[in-house]
């Protein structure tokens, strides 16, 4: 299978799963001057989407859409999804999709799964590779999304015009579902952070501190990390938890993560801790709800609030 020239604009691509990180990243395509046809099982995503950008062609069928694309972005919940709307459902992708033309699964999906779904799609004369990304809908919409891409590096190297047109930093970490694996992986270390974070602060609130202190001083000392410096003060000190990235696609991450680690045989003691406490969080909260009100979830353990400040010692 040889992969031809670089897909650079006015190519036509195919976006499907038009959600949080769907819509902005569509729109960076739009503005890098890509020809977009789109489809999501929302109809309402897809007619929003339309009515902001007009020449975009909504799509009925994923077989329509994969016939008018060069190559098909995939942006959708989890690796099951993907593989059922790529391959396994009654109108998919590969259906539509003539040999030479690719796949670029976005979503962050199972490693074991896509490394599956390439082989059989190889079968079928058809590329796939994976470039799961990083930095929310924020970075999504400035296109400064961190970009972990794997595959075979003559399809990467066509891709790259199409996934620069929405990230800022590409980094190639191997075969098919290497980047997959970075990407759960990146995201039980920004989970542990994040849990360590709340514990932290709710603790220091206990004894006494003030939060927002707390924070400050972690972000001036070793302690500081990514939720530190910037989850805690804009979306757990203002109660707002609307970062943009759900508990339920978050405990997907994590027990992926754990999945990686124990495909390997080796013991993972923080990754199974880090799995069962948001898994836990998710049951009170919710899968909706966004992931940075895991706090709650530390809050509701302790029956007390960071706002409630010192209960211990007074
Ligand atoms: P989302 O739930 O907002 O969007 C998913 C979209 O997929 C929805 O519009 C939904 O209608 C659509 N969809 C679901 N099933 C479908 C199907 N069978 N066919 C077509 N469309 C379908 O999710 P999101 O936050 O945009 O995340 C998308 C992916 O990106 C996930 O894998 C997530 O883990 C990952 N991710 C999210 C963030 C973030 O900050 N939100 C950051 C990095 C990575």
């Amino acid at each position: 299978m040889a992969a031809s020239k670089a897909l650079t604009p006015p190519a036509r691509l195919g976006v499907v799963g038009l959600g949080l990180m769907g819509v902005p990243m569509a729109r960076n395509l739009l503005k890098a001057g890509y020809a977009l046809a789109v489809y999501d099982v929302n109809a309402k995503a897809v007619a929003d989407f339309v009515a902001e950008n007009p020449q975009v062609q909504a799509c009925a069928a994923l077989s329509e859409l994969a016939r008018a694309c060069d190559a098909v972005i995939t942006m959708l919940p989890n690796g099951k999804i993907v593989r059922s709307v790529v391959l396994d459902g009654a109108d998919n992708l590969a259906s539509g999709l003539a040999a030479g033309k690719i796949v670029i699964d976005m979503s962050s999906s199972s490693p074991v799964g896509t490394r599956e779904l390439g082989e059989q799609l190889a079968a079928r004369g058809l590329a796939m590779i994976d470039a799961p990304v990083s930095g929310g809908v924020k970075r999504a919409i400035d296109g400064t999304l961190a970009i972990m891409i794997g595959g075979e590096p003559e399809w990467i190297e066509r891709c790259e015009p199409v996934l620069k047109a929405m990230g800022k930093e590409l980094f190639r970490t191997g075969g098919l579902g290497s980047a997959h694996a970075m990407k759960a992986l990146n995201n039980f270390v920004s989970a542990a952070g994040f849990a360590a974070a709340a514990e932290a602060v709710l603790a220091g609130a206990r004894f006494g501190l003030d939060p927002a202190t707390v924070v400050s001083v972690l972000n001036a000392s070793t302690g500081k990390n990514n939720s530190t410096e910037n989850k805690f003060p804009q979306q757990v000190l203002t109660r707002k938890f609307g970062a943009g990235f759900s508990l339920g696609l978050m405990v997907k991450d994590l027990r992926t993560a754990l999945e990686v680690a124990q495909a390997t045989g080796m013991p993972a003691p923080i990754a199974e801790a880090t799995v069962r406490e948001w898994a836990a969080s998710e049951e009170l909260l919710g899968p909706g709800a966004d992931h940075t009100a895991m706090v709650q979830y530390v809050e509701h353990l302790a029956g007390s609030t960071i706002a409630d400040g010192r209960v211990q010692g007074d």
